[in-house]
C-alpha cells in the first residue's frame, strides 16, 4: 500500500469526504494515519446481562431477541432486547429507523455503552444509543467493540464511528516492514519500533498493548511516532546549527587591552561570577572565526544589560559598530539613556534610531551611522529591517523580553549584515521549549542575581482592602521609600482608556495621599515628558509614580519598594512576574500587592495562586506553560513555533530531550543515514514544521 496516495481512494473515503479533509490538511493516506486516536476504550471484556449493575460502561455480546420501531410526533424509537443467555438488556435508539434492519431480531451483535436503570420498569436494565456492532464472526472481536477501541476527534465530516472504520481498514493495510526514515541501528539505539508496525498498533493496538500506556501516548507505537517527530525536528536545528558553525565571519574580535581599560572605566560594580561567566563564553564566541549566535537568558534583574554592553565595547575597542535593539520604542529610549549615561566616560558615540527622530536629526543620525561615528546604535528591531547602512556592523544585540520574535542571524545576512548576534531574553523560558525555540542558537543563562536583593513580599488583596492597601503605601513613604502604582493595559499600544484610567488614578492616589508627590507615567506622554516623569522619580521627586506598563521592563529604582498592581487578574503572569521585579532591588524589605477586582476566573486565580507561591522566574515559566498551553504561550505562531503533528511540547517533554540528545550527536558523528539528510534537504524540513519563511 502506498501511503503518499491521495486520501480520496483510502476505503471508505471517496472524493466528495476527500475534499472535506483536503481543507484540513490531510491530503494522503499518510496524513490519514497520522490522526491519531484522543483516547482508547477498554472493550475486550464481554459482561454477561446477570452481572450488569448500574453505571458500568461495558460490552455485551448477545442475540438480537424481540425489537420494535415506534413513532412519536418528533421521534422514532427504535428499542430492543439482547439476550446472552444470562439475561436480557434493552436498548434504545433515537432516530435511527434504518436499525430495524440493521439490528433485527435474530442478529448476534455486540452493545457498547453505559448501563442505567430503565426509567419505566426499574427492574430493567437500559443502554441507550449504544454503540453497536453486527459480528459476523463468533470468535473475531469488532471494530468498535470486543478489544481497545480508539475514540477518534471528529474530522471534516467523518465522525467518529465511520472514521474508526476507516482507520481500522486503512492501518490493518499497513504492511509491517513498510519504509522507515529510521534505520535499524538507530531504532536499537532508541529501542523504538518500525514505522509499519507503529502505525498499525495506534489504531489497531494488540495483545501487547495496555490502555494506560495508550492514553498516556507511551505506547510503543506512539512512543516511535512521536521520537521519530521530534528527532526529525531536532535533526534540523542540529543541521542549521552545524551551519552556522562552518561559516566564517569577516572579523574576529580580540579582547585587547583597550577594551579591558574601557571596562574598567565604564563598571560601577564588580560583576557577579553569572555575569563573569557569560561574558567569558561571548568573549570566546566573538574570538571565534565563526560567528556567534547566541541567546542569553537571564530573570528580570540579573544584569543582562552591562553584559551586553560589555560585549559591545569589545567589539567597537575592534574597530567595529554594535546595534542594540528593543522591542519597542519606549524601551529603545530608556535602554538609549542607561547605555549613554554608563559610557559616559568613553569617546564612543551613542545613537538612538527612533520612529521619533525625525527629518534633518534622522538624515544627520544615519550619516554617523555611515561614517561610523556612531559605535553603538539603539533602536527598534526597525534598524535592521530597514536597512540602515553601517559602516562597519559587528555586534546585533537584540533585547527580546518576553517577546519572541528572535532574530536569527540569517535574517541580518539577508540584509546584507555580516555580524555576530547577541539574543537576550528576559523570560524564563521553560526547558522545552527553549529546545524547540531557540534550539538552532547556543545558550548562556544569568543566572545570579547582583547583590543586596532583598526577595519581595507577595500578597494579594481585594478591592474591599484598598484601605489597608493605601495604609501600606503612606507607611512606605513615611518611611522614606517609594511605591509604583501600575493599571493594565489591554493592547500592546497603550489606548486611550488606559491612559485615562491611568490619569485618574493618579488623581485618586494624589487625594487619598496629602502631601505626598504623585507622578503619572504612560505611553502617551512625549519622550521628554517621560523622561522627566522618570528622572524625577529616579531622585525621589516624585514618591509614587501611577503608571501603566510601560515601566515594566527596564525601570530600576532601588528605593522603590512597594508595588501595587491594580487588576492584577487581568495580567499574564509574565507580566506580572517582570512588574514585581522592579522592587526588592533595594535593601529595604520590599512588598508586591496584586490588587484584585471582581470574582476571579480559574485561570486568573491559578496564575495569582503562582505568583503567591514563587518568585523563581522559572517556575513560573514552567507553570504559566501548564496554565497557558505552549501555542498561546508564545502568543503568535509567526516566530516560528513548529507544528506538530503527533508530538506534543507539553506532553513530550522527556521525549524531546531524548530527540535532541540523539539528533546532536548523529549530526556530530557526521555522515547521518541517507533517509534522514534526505529528509533535511531542499526546504522539506521547513515545510514538514511549518517553518518555511515568506519573504
Ligand atoms: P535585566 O537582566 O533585567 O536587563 P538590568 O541589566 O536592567 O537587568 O540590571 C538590573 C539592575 O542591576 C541595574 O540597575 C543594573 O545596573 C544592576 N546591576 C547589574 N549588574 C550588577 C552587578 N554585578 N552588581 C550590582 N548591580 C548590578
Ligand atoms: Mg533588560
Amino acid at each position: 500500500m502506498d501511503l503518499e496516495s491521495p486520501v480520496q481512494f483510502v476505503k471508505g473515503v471517496g472524493p466528495q469526504r476527500a475534499e472535506g479533509l483536503a481543507k484540513l490538511g490531510v491530503k494522503t493516506a499518510e496524513d490519514l494515519l497520522l490522526h491519531l486516536p484522543m483516547r482508547y476504550e477498554d472493550r475486550r471484556q464481554f459482561v454477561r446481562v446477570a452481572e450488569l449493575r448500574p453505571g458500568m460502561r461495558v460490552a455485551v455480546s448477545g442475540e438480537v431477541a424481540a425489537a420494535g420501531l415506534r413513532r412519536t410526533r418528533r421521534l422514532t424509537i427504535y428499542e430492543l432486547r439482547l439476550d446472552d443467555g444470562s439475561g436480557r438488556l434493552k436498548a434504545i435508539f433515537f432516530n435511527q429507523p434504518f436499525l430495524k434492519d440493521v439490528l433485527a431480531a435474530g442478529k448476534r451483535v455486540v452493545l457498547f455503552g453505559l448501563v442505567e436503570r430503565d426509567a419505566m420498569a426499574s427492574r430493567l436494565l437500559v443502554m441507550r444509543s449504544p454503540q453497536y456492532e453486527i459480528v459476523e464472526h463468533d470468535e473475531h472481536g469488532g471494530v468498535h467493540t470486543g478489544r481497545l477501541v480508539p475514540v477518534y476527534e471528529k474530522l471534516g465530516s467523518l465522525t467518529v464511528k465511520p472514521l474508526r472504520r476507516v482507520l481500522a481498514q486503512l492501518a490493518g493495510q499497513v504492511p509491517a516492514d513498510l519504509w522507515d526514515p529510521l534505520p535499524p541501528e538507530l531504532r536499537q539505539r532508541l529501542s523504538v519500533i518500525g514505522r509499519g508496525e507503529a502505525l498499525r498498533r495506534v489504531h489497531l493496538p494488540g495483545d501487547d498493548d495496555t490502555l494506560d500506556a495508550l492514553n498516556c501516548f507511551r505506547s510503543p507505537g506512539h512512543v516511535r511516532l512521536i521520537l521519530e517527530e521530534l528527532l526529525l525536528f531536532q535533526l534540523g536545528l542540529a543541521r542549521r546549527r552545524s551551519g552556522v558553525r562552518a561559516e566564517r565571519k569577516r572579523a574576529a574580535f580580540d579582547v585587547t587591552d583597550a577594551a579591558r581599560e574601557a571596562v574598567k572605566r565604564i563598571l560601577p560594580f564588580p560583576l557577579t561570577s553569572a555575569q563573569k561567566r557569560v561574558l567569558r563564553e561571548i568573549a570566546d564566541d566573538l574570538r571565534s572565526p565563526h560567528p556567534m549566535n547566541r541567546l542569553v537568558q537571564g530573570d528580570v534583574g540579573s544584569g543582562k544589560t552591562m553584559v551586553a554592553l560589555l560585549s559591545m565595547v569589545v567589539v567597537i575597542e575592534n574597530g567595529h559598530q554594535a546595534a542594540f535593539m528593543a522591542p519597542t520604542e519606549i524601551l529603545a529610549e530608556q535602554h538609549f539613556l542607561t547605555l549613554r549615561r554608563l559610557v559616559a566616560r568613553c569617546p564612543y558615540g551613542v545613537e538612538l534610531l527612533s520612529a521619533a527622530v525625525k527629518g534633518r536629526a534622522r538624515k544627520q543620525a544615519l550619516g554617523r551611522i555611515a561614517s561610523g561615528e556612531a559605535q553603538i546604535v539603539v533602536g527598534t528591531h526597525a534598524l535592521i529591517q530597514e536597512g540602515v547602512v553601517f559602516r562597519r556592523l559587528g555586534l546585533a544585540v537584540a533585547d527580546e523580553q518576553h517577546r519572541f520574535g528572535v532574530l536569527q542571524r540569517n535574517d541580518l545576512r539577508k540584509k546584507g549584515y555580516d555580524a555576530d548576534v547577541l539574543v537576550m531574553t528576559a523570560t524564563p523560558i521553560p526547558r522545552t521549549l527553549a529546545l524547540t525555540a531557540y534550539g538552532d542558537l547556543d545558550v548562556s543563562v544569568v543566572d545570579e542575581k547582583p547583590p543586596g536583593r532583598t526577595s519581595v513580599r507577595t500578597e494579594l488583596r481585594q478591592a474591599s482592602e484598598r484601605r489597608a492597601v493605601l495604609e501600606l503605601v503612606k507607611r512606605t513613604i513615611a518611611e522614606g521609600h517609594q511605591a509604583y502604582v501600575v493599571y493594565p493595559l489591554v493592547a500592546e499600544s497603550e489606548k486611550l482608556e488606559d491612559v485615562k484610567a491611568a490619569t485618574e488614578a493618579s488623581v485618586e492616589w494624589a487625594a487619598a495621599l496629602p502631601g505626598v508627590r504623585v507622578g503619572l507615567l504612560h505611553g502617551r506622554m512625549a519622550s521628554a515628558e517621560k523622561e522627566e516623569a522618570m528622572a524625577a522619580f529616579t531622585r525621589g521627586a516624585i514618591q509614587v509614580l501611577v503608571s501603566t506598563t510601560v515601566i515594566e521592563v527596564g525601570v530600576d529604582v532601588p528605593n522603590a519598594s512597594v508595588m501595587v498592581i491594580e487588576h492584577a487578574e487581568r495580567f499574564g503572569l509574565a507580566q506580572l512576574h517582570q512588574l514585581r521585579g522592579r522592587v526588592g532591588r533595594g535593601a529595604a524589605s520590599s512588598v508586591c500587592v496584586l490588587l484584585a477586582y471582581g470574582r476571579l476566573s480559574d485561570v486568573a486565580r491559578a496564575r495569582l495562586d503562582v505568583m503567591l507561591a514563587t518568585d523563581d522566574g522559572f517556575a513560573i515559566a514552567e507553570r504559566d506553560l501548564e496554565i497557558r498551553g505552549p501555542g498561546d504561550f508564545f502568543g503568535t505562531r509567526q516566530w516560528g513555533m513548529p507544528s506538530f503533528r503527533v508530538a506534543h511540547l507539553l506532553r513530550d517533554r522527556d521525549l524531546m530531550e531524548r530527540a535532541r540528545t540523539e539528533a546532536f550527536r548523529l549530526a556530530d558523528a557526521g555522515a547521518l543515514p541517507p533517509s534522514l539528510s534526505r529528509f533535511l534537504e531542499a526546504g522539506g524540513w521547513e515545510r514538514r514544521f511549518g517553518l518555511a519563511r515568506v519573504g
